[in-house]
C-alpha cells in the first residue's frame, strides 16, 4: 500500500511538472494533441533485416535476368558484367552500370564482397576499388580496407575525398558487407543556385559510419567539389578494374 501510495505522489508530482512547463496544458486534454488520420502505411518488413521490404524496388535479385532488366552500361546497352552464385561482378573494361530507373530520396540496401584474392602488390585505393554512385555524382567508397591504409576520405565507407567512415568496419576481403544509406537529394532553386545540399547517413555492416553528412558537391578525384542543377538520377556500380561483386539490392523511395 505504501508503494502504491508512492507511486501516486510521484506520478501527481510529474504530470503537475509538465503542466508547469506551459500553464496553457492546465486547460488541455490528453486527446488535444493525438492524431488519428491519415493512417500511417503498412510495411511488411523482410524476414530480416537484410531483406526486401513489401514497398521496395528489387533492384539486383542474383539473376541474369534482373541485371538485364534493371541495369544497363554506360551506352545504354546490356550489362557486360557476370551473374553467378546469385551475385553479379565487375567485369574488367565493361565500364560501369546504371539502373534504368531514376531516383531522388531514399533508403537503399546493398550488399558488396571484394576479392577473397589480395594481390600481395596491390594496396591503398588499388585493392578490391568500386564504388556506389547516388543520382549518377556521388561516390559512396567500396574497396578492401582490411588491414589496407589508405587516404582516410577515399576509404570504404567514405564519400569521396568528402568525408571519412566514422570508424572502419572492413570484413575480410572475399567476405559479403553491408551497405544501407539514407539519401536525401539536393533542392535547387529556380535560379539553378543550390538551395540545400545532399545528405546522407550510411551504415556499414550495421555499425553507423556516416552520420547525416552534408555533401559539398558531386564527388571528384581531383579538384573542389562544386553543385550544378540536376533532378533524379540513376544509380551507378563503378567499374574500377578490380572485380567487387554485389548482391540484394532494394531500393525504397521516400
Ligand atoms: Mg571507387
Amino acid at each position: 500500500m505504501k508503494k502504491i501510495l508512492l507511486g501516486m505522489c510521484v506520478f501527481g508530482a510529474l504530470t503537475a511538472f509538465a503542466q508547469n512547463q506551459n500553464p496553457e496544458n492546465a486547460k488541455m486534454k490528453p486527446e488535444m494533441t493525438e492524431f488519428w488520420d491519415p493512417e500511417v502505411a503498412v510495411v511488411t518488413p523482410g524476414e530480416s533485416n537484410l531483406n526486401a521490404p513489401s514497398d521496395a524496388v528489387v533492384l539486383f535479385d542474383g539473376t541474369s535476368e534482373s541485371l538485364v532488366q534493371n541495369w544497363a552500361n554506360g551506352k545504354g546497352e546490356a550489362p557486360g558484367w557476370s551473374v553467378a552464385d546469385n551475385c553479379m561482378t565487375v567485369v574488367k573494361g565493361t565500364g560501369v552500370i546504371k539502373s534504368k530507373m531514376e531516383f531522388e530520396d531514399y533508403q537503399l540496401h546493398i550488399e558488396w564482397r571484394t576479392p577473397a584474392e589480395v594481390n600481395p602488390e596491390s594496396k591503398s585505393q588499388g585493392r578490391g576499388n568500386s564504388g556506389i554512385f547516388m543520382q549518377e555524382r556521388y561516390e559512396l567508397q567500396v574497396l578492401d580496407n582490411y588491414e589496407n591504409r589508405t587516404y582516410r576520405n577515399g576509404q570504404a565507407g567514405s564519400f569521396y575525398k568528402q568525408y571519412a567512415p566514422l570508424v572502419n568496419v572492413c570484413k575480410k576481403p572475399g567476405e559479403w558487407q553491408t551497405y544501407d544509406i539514407i539519401w536525401t537529394a539536393p533542392r535547387f532553386k529556380a535560379d539553378s543556385t543550390l538551395f540545400s545540399p545532399a545528405r546522407a547517413t550510411v551504415l556499414q555492416n550495421g555499425v553507423l559510419v556516416l552520420n547525416n553528412v552534408q555533401l559539398l558537391g558531386p564527388t571528384e578525384y581531383i579538384g573542389i567539389p562544386k553543385y550544378k542543377i540536376h533532378g533524379p538520377g540513376s544509380l551507378i556500380l563503378q567499374d574500377h578494374g578490380n572485380p567487387v561483386s554485389y548482391r540484394n539490392i532494394w531500393i525504397r523511395r521516400l
